[in-house]
């Protein structure tokens, strides 16, 4: 890989000490821990007396400070801004590709700068092929942002997804239509052959406004897809919020499950059996109740919120393994901590547990071997906040160093 272009912005620095007062290395806290990063490795991480620095390595302090892995959000749209800007609607069917990918250009940089060094994307939302380019254009240097888990242009059932305006007209819809297996299997390896990482199918949706969501895809369509994509060696999410749906995503294989608002105490336990992680985006949810006017601190509870807190009561019932993904584009780049920092205070988790989701966990729901961790050998993606965000998630929004593949992007 290259950094061309941000060799000039960013210089890189071959190597570099990093001495914090605190380092999480993904699992556990250590106190007197030091960092050494060459190229774009970790050379060694450990004991500062057990660390061989060799000679004119320049060292970092950072002073009251905790090291942490890269963040890693388990749930972006690069190519969506919140949704009380711009209608979901409107940024489909009025926002052409080039301002789109302008604007995602941007929610990439505000990504990396909040200390989320990798996103998995799922999906641009009418914005075609445009991450695979973003992220092209990021791996080589051109651009700063994180590193990119890219899906596409996701499938959905035709006619189930939006937007949906007169029926005259043929308007670029939010995902990549498909009915009945050779549809749905074609649709995964073209995206596949595009540049997909991930496939993500939308196992229900609300199929006319106003609706309850059902189930779109039968469990035989997103089995055949789900064994096209593991054939290509790559892992399904899927968007599912109702019981069957989900129910159909975990029975056809899929990796992730996405949202699950109306989950069930037994849909939980089959998602445990499957082995299959929920990525609960409590983030969206709140975002989503807010912009419909639900005034927060003031107004009572709404249904919407009292069952998402009733699903992550079962989904922690049931010993699912969490990934932490907020569906960030719904709200605003950058802002990614909301996920976390709602974990904590309205869903019960301890911040431990939120920062190892954001870090080893996703790392290891999303295969990515070479990150999510501090220890010798890692990707160099290193972030230093001020204070200690296993004592107040909040610290995760004091950002004040953020190193992606050994170059430094932002700094004291
Ligand atoms: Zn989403």
């Amino acid at each position: 890989m290259t950094n061309l272009a941000a060799a000039a912005e960013y210089p890189a620095s071959s190597s570099f000490l990093l001495r914090p007062d605190a380092v999480f290395d993904g699992k556990e806290m250590h106190t007197g821990w030091a960092v050494l990063v060459r190229g774009d490795k970790i050379e060694a991480a450990g004991p500062s007396t057990t660390i061989a620095v060799p000679n004119e390595t320049r060292t970092i302090t950072l002073a009251a400070e905790t090291l942490i892995p890269g963040l890693i959000e388990g749930h972006s749209h690069l190519f969506l801004h919140p949704y009380n800007e711009t209608s979901w609607n409107d940024q489909v069917t009025n926002e052409s590709l080039s301002f789109r990918t302008a604007e995602a250009t941007a929610h990439a940089r505000a990504t990396l700068l909040a200390g989320f060094t990798t996103v998995r994307d799922l999906g641009t939302e009418g914005a075609g092929y445009g991450d695979v380019g973003l992220k092209k254009a990021i791996n080589q240097g051109i651009i700063p942002g994180p590193r990119m888990i890219a899906v596409t242009r996701a499938i959905v059932a035709t006619g189930s997804y939006g937007p949906k305006l007169s029926t005259d007209l043929d308007l670029p819809q939010g995902g990549q239509e498909a009915s009945g297996i050779d549809e749905i299997v074609r649709a995964a390896r073209e995206q596949i052959g595009k540049g997909a990482d991930w496939v993500k199918l939308y196992a229900d949706y609300r199929w006319g406004a106003g609706e309850p969501s059902r189930p779109t895809f039968s469990l035989e369509e997103l089995a055949a897809a789900v064994k096209a994509a593991h054939d290509a060696g790559r892992p399904v999410a899927a968007h599912a919020t109702t019981a069957e749906g989900m129910r159909r995503a975990i029975l056809a294989g899929v990796d992730t499950v996405e949202h699950g608002d109306e989950g069930t105490p037994e849909v939980f336990r089959l998602m445990k059996q499957h082995n299959v992680a929920f990525c609960p985006t409590v983030a969206a949810t709140d975002a989503i109740t807010q912009y419909r006017g639900w005034k927060k601190g003031t107004d009572p509870e709404p249904e919407r919120i009292k069952q998402k807190q009733a699903s992550m009561k079962a989904a922690r019932a049931a010993g699912v393994k969490f990934a932490m993904g907020g569906d960030v584009g719904v709200f605003a780049h950058g802002d990614n901590a909301r996920e976390m920092e709602l974990l904590v205070h309205e869903y019960g988790f301890s911040a431990l547990e939120v920062l190892r989701q954001a870090t080893s966990g996703n790392a290891e729901i999303f295969h990515l071997t070479d990150r999510g961790n501090i220890r010798q050998g890692q990707l160099a993606d290193l972030v230093a906040v001020a204070g200690d965000p296993t004592q107040d998630i909040s610290a995760v929004r004091q950002v004040r160093l953020v190193v992606k593949d050994g170059v430094i992007y932002r700094q004291p």
